[in-house]
């Protein structure tokens, strides 16, 4: 029922950063720890998602990282599951080393690396979505008092869990991801009865899918970024320079003599995920650093996007986001600085 999820907005951005940025901004401290908690977070995810593929549930639907609207206020979930009987919220953290559970002050020290920070509450945070969603189920659908379960997984076994004060809370909502089958089957045993008919099912299913609205950041806005710190044109896979120059229906480089004939179409993807969702033949023409109208026309064609507007005024539209590429491609020098563990 489960499958492992795909790369969120917020990776595939990073990593499209880091190939446009040119080499000397690569090595931005703060770029390089906000992509590395993305990424754990995705790493952890996707790690409880695969003990939950391997774990047979009676479960109708899955739903991974949907994040819905309150009125102007959205609120993202990592797991959602979907039964007759209940609803099941999961809020997966990648913490290691010891995390430490203050019922007083109802906050998490983590120890690691030698270091000492706090974090919010996700005992609070997943209880939040759980009001959130009660009430977006109200609202859009007329639906009240379906059970919604809350569950916190710390998806790494090797992180040691302390709660000193034995605060009941802590030890019913927070579990290791490789407890979840046990903790599944408990939670089903709790509910014998039915809350919900056949269509309201149906219903929730079809509203969910239709209202999941995927966070893209503005990664330019965000770290304050303009031209002078991207690579214009097509950087060459082989030896890093450019642009690369369109010779003969292919891409060149005039350093290295490396040819690729598709190197384009990673770059419009990566300008999806920077600037905006459309793009058009003159936007094209000056991010890949051609001159002709003819050739962007014949580059953006091949990509099969979607097309809105004619003539000047079309715009070619981004993919969705499950139809990104997965693999990462990234220069190859950031790996070396970037403290996380794979
Ligand atoms: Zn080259």
């Amino acid at each position: 029922m489960i499958r492992q999820r795909k790369k969120p907005y917020s990776l595939l951005c990073y990593e499209a950063l880091f190939r446009r940025l040119k080499n000397k901004y690569r090595q931005s401290h703060a770029v390089h720890q906000d992509y590395a908690n993305v990424l754990s977070g995705y790493l952890g995810e996707r790690q409880v998602d695969y003990i939950l593929s391997a774990t047979p549930t009676y479960f109708s639907h899955a739903y991974q990282g949907l994040r819905l609207k309150n009125h102007q206020h959205y609120f993202q979930m990592d797991t959602v599951l979907l039964s007759n009987k209940f609803i099941l919220i999961i809020e997966i953290k990648n913490w290691k080393g010891v995390l430490t559970y203050h019922s007083n002050l109802k906050n998490i020290t983590q120890i690691y690396n030698n270091t000492e920070k706090s974090y919010r509450n996700p005992i609070t945070q997943v209880e939040a979505h759980k009001l959130q969603l009660e009430y977006w189920l109200q609202q859009m659908l007329g639906i009240y008092g379906v059970p919604i379960e809350t569950l916190v997984v710390i998806s790494d076994s090797a992180t040691i869990l302390k709660n000193p004060q034995e605060d009941p809370q802590f030890y019913n909502t927070v579990i290791y991801a490789d407890n979840l089958p046990s903790k599944l089957d408990e939670l089903w045993k709790k509910y014998p009865k039915s809350s919900l008919t056949n269509s309201q099912l149906r219903e929730i299913h079809s509203h969910f899918l239709k209202y999941n609205d995927d966070y893209q950041p503005d990664l330019i806005r965000l770290y304050n970024l303009d031209k002078s710190h991207l690579i214009h044109g097509i950087e060459c896979a082989k030896c890093g320079q450019y642009p690369m120059t369109r010779v003969h229906g292919k891409w060149y480089c005039i350093h290295c003599s490396f040819t690729d004939k598709l190197a384009h179409e990673r770059v419009i993807l990566d300008y999806f995920l920077l600037f905006k969702p459309t793009i058009t033949n003159k936007d094209c023409r000056e991010f890949l650093q051609i001159e002709s109208p003819k050739v962007a026309y014949s580059l953006l064609q091949s990509m099969k996007l979607n097309k809105s507007g004619e003539h000047r005024g079309r715009e070619y539209h981004a993919p969705k986001l499950e139809d990104y590429p997965q693999h990462s491609h990234i220069p190859w020098k950031m790996e070396t600085t970037l403290n996380v563990t794979f």
